[in-house]
């Protein structure tokens, strides 16, 4: 599979460019893809607040399959 291909997926590469690290298993409810744990948690930081009001939770939830 390519880079492309692996991005952003559950299990495969996380879905910031710059980060790309393997086992991303945190899904995001903004961009519909998948992060790994340390931008997940960045992400939820930044966007605390406006996903509390719009999602009723954080941004990015980890899913275990
Ligand atoms: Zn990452």
């Amino acid at each position: 599979m390519s880079k492309e291909e692996l991005k952003g997926k559950y299990g495969k590469n996380c879905n910031r460019t710059s980060c790309q690290r393997p086992q991303a298993t945190w899904y995001n409810f903004g961009s519909y893809s998948y992060y790994c744990e340390s931008c997940a948690l960045m992400l939820n930081e930044e966007n605390n607040r406006e996903s509390m009001r719009l999602l009723g939770h954080s941004l990015c939830v980890e899913v275990r399959q």
